[in-house]
């Protein structure tokens, strides 16, 4: 596959992935999980046609667009393992897995974000102008909302109000390039089709796991709902990765994708924040984040 997995990673870069997937493997179904506020392909891939099923989501963010180069990654080593007859994968066993398993991958939640912090207000469009202003200076690197100014994982339904209240308590009223939650749960295309998805989903899936940046750390519960054996699983990522278990509550956190899953789905859900630094983190970590989220992205495939 031609991916530099050491270059910053756009949607149009991985439209040209996915097309080329579609072209190169038969294990693989693509589709569309739908559409950004600005019309941006979101590409949903389905691995294997197994019953039990589990969901990775990359890129809810627009400054941590090396996630979804991660979920590309992992996609390609699966179905190269599974091409190639390969028994195991970075020591995993991966013999049957897409026989057992249904893998579903979103590698881009948020193509809007991720190309606004890559390229500036001139990828937001008919909203340029808009994003301009929200974002208050000429730099968008930490620009992490969608093209509104939402920030997706604070958008979803889960104590939206305390959500509200806690961003109120930061000073964010309205659109922001970061933690600004939207009008109500769901509110965003973006969240809407993934909410829509999850709960399609649901009586099949194992597990959900949302990728972000940075911090090596993995985030397994909410308000104390987080399912039976939810953090053993977190325990068991930990010894495969290195990266520490998150005790809650860290900070007051609503509205995310994994409170959602775990709250009004009951399903165990992981935020696992990959790498150490800071935003964006830099192309040239690539690999040496792979080498450890791998493990991760292995166990829950297969769990
Ligand atoms: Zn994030």
């Amino acid at each position: 596959m031609s991916v530099d997995y050491l270059s910053p990673v756009t949607p149009e870069i991985l439209q040209a992935f996915t097309d080329e997937l579609i072209a190169k493997h038969q294990d693989i179904e693509i589709s569309t999980l739908g559409a950004s506020i600005l019309g941006r392909n979101i590409p949903l891939y389905q691995l294997g046609h197994g019953k039990s099923a589990s969901l990775f989501v990359g890129a809810h963010h627009g400054a941590e667009a090396i996630t979804s180069l991660l979920l590309m990654k992992f996609t390609e080593d699966i179905l190269d393992a599974k091409r190639r007859g390969l028994s195991r994968l970075a020591g995993f066993s991966v013999g049957g897995l897409l026989e057992r398993r249904s893998i579903y991958i979103v590698p881009m939640l948020n193509p809007d974000g991720v190309a606004i912090a890559h390229l500036g207000a001139q990828a937001a469009g008919v909203l340029k102008d808009r994003v301009k202003s929200i974002n208050g200076s000429e730099d968008f690197s930490l620009w992490q909302a969608n093209a509104r100014g939402v920030d997706l994982n604070h958008n979803y339904d889960a104590e939206f109000a305390k959500c509200k209240e806690a961003e109120r308590a930061l000073g964010i009223f309205a659109s922001a390039p970061t933690r600004y939650g939207g009008e109500y749960p769901e509110s965003e295309p973006e969240t809407a089709a993934l909410a829509d998805l999850t709960r399609m989903l649901s009586k099949q899936l194992r597990l959900a796991v949302a990728l972000h940046t940075q911090g090596e750390e993995i985030y397994w519960d909410f308000e104390g709902k987080a399912p039976k054996g939810a953090n053993m699983l977190a325990e068991c990522f930990s010894r495969v990765s290195g990266y520490r278990v998150a005790r809650p509550p860290k900070e007051a956190s609503y509205g995310g994708y994994k409170d959602f899953v775990i709250q009004k789905l009951g399903i165990p859900a992981f935020t696992i924040e990959c790498g150490n630094g800071k935003n964006p983190l830099p192309p040239c970590a690539f690999y040496g984040i792979y080498q450890k989220v791998l493990p991760i992205l292995l166990t829950a495939a297969s769990f």
